[in-house]
């Protein structure tokens, strides 16, 4: 359980964080409460690693002159929790993230980055070793679904989600400089072996989120209410016009290796609220793909994703956006 010996490195700029990114073998670490277990763990052993905590470029929230919100990647779940400009689902899903302590160190990028998990997985290195390791590292069998070549671990941050429902952009420094800026779906592999799509020496910066416009809230099920990953999380972007449904994302994680938006919500686009509910279920219920990777019944994180999804667009579509 003790960390390996490792060399920290703490950029000033984000300019000197790119370049220490792209040494070999070097990784990122923000507030550190999802790597630092990885690495007690063994399931990580990074030789170095780049702190991105003293970056100021990644610190900002700003709200620009068309409405578009900026939100550095260093910026702490805490502060996104408190601050009342956001979208109320960002922020009822960065309070939702952990505990305090956690909130008050972990960032948005760390929370969009986190590795996918897995009850085989995130476990001590004896304990893995007497099970032969498995396919997302070490192994040669997913003990979650055996016959197949692919690790269903599941993404389980809780931000993404937010974000997905709010049509959020990343935005990805490059080494030498260079911003890219890609709808933050791209962001996800959807591999739970490899769960991020960056390239070696990537940093992501910041996302944007368009205007606000509606509602939009965050609801997760979890094991302990307290401080859990989520079995499930799904987030409603949702507006009314003349009582009807005039625009609605949803995006869920804790299901999948990937945060996703669902699919075939412009069905229900000119729905009555009430009426929008049960085939709101119903899409959620055939997208999500919860497998044994935790020690919720997979069968009961498919119900309860849809029951949560049933239930959000119900509150928000009343007027309670919390
Ligand atoms: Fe390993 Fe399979 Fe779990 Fe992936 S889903 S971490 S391959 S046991």
């Amino acid at each position: 359980m003790l960390l390996p010996e490792l060399t920290l490195m703490r950029p000033q700029t984000l300019a000197q964080a790119l370049e220490f990114a792209a040494e070999p073998g070097a990784r990122l670490i923000a507030g550190g409460t999802g790597l630092v277990p990885n690495m007690r763990l063994g399931v990580e052993a990074p030789r170095t690693l780049v702190s991105l905590e003293r970056v100021g470029e990644l610190q900002a929230i700003e709200q620009r002159h068309d409405g578009t919100l900026r939100i550095g990647s260093g910026v702490t779940l805490q502060r996104i929790a408190d601050d009342e400009v956001l979208p109320a689902a960002l922020r009822a899903a960065a309070a939702a993230v952990g505990a305090p302590a956690h909130r008050s160190a972990a960032t948005l990028g760390g929370n969009l980055c986190l590795d996918t998990r897995c009850l085989y997985y995130n476990q001590s290195a004896e304990w893995r070793a007497s099970n032969h390791y498995c396919l997302k590292r070490g192994g040669e069998i997913c003990h979650v679904a055996p016959k197949g070549n692919v690790c269903r671990a599941a993404f389980s941050g809780d931000v993404a989600a937010a974000a997905l429902a709010l049509d959020a952009e990343v935005e990805i420094a490059r080494p030498g400089g260079r911003i890219d800026v890609r709808a933050l779906a791209r962001l996800y592999s959807g591999d739970g072996a490899q769960p991020i799509a960056l390239e070696p020496g990537e940093i992501v910066a910041a996302i944007r989120i368009p205007a606000p416009a509606g509602r939009s809230g965050y609801a997760k099920a979890r094991r302990r209410g307290a401080i859990d990953f989520p079995l499930a999380g799904v987030a409603i972007a949702v507006g009314l016009h003349s009582n009807r449904i005039a625009h609605l994302r949803v995006a869920l994680t804790g299901t999948n290796s990937n945060p996703f938006a669902l699919s075939g919500t412009e069905t229900l686009i000119g729905a009555q609220p009430a009426a929008a509910g049960a085939p709101l279920a119903k899409l959620v219920q055939k997208q999500v793909k919860p497998l044994r990777t935790t020690i919720g019944a997979a069968d009961y994180r498919r119900q309860v994703a849809a029951v949560l999804a049933r239930r959000l667009l119900e509150r928000l579509t009343k007027g309670d956006s919390s």
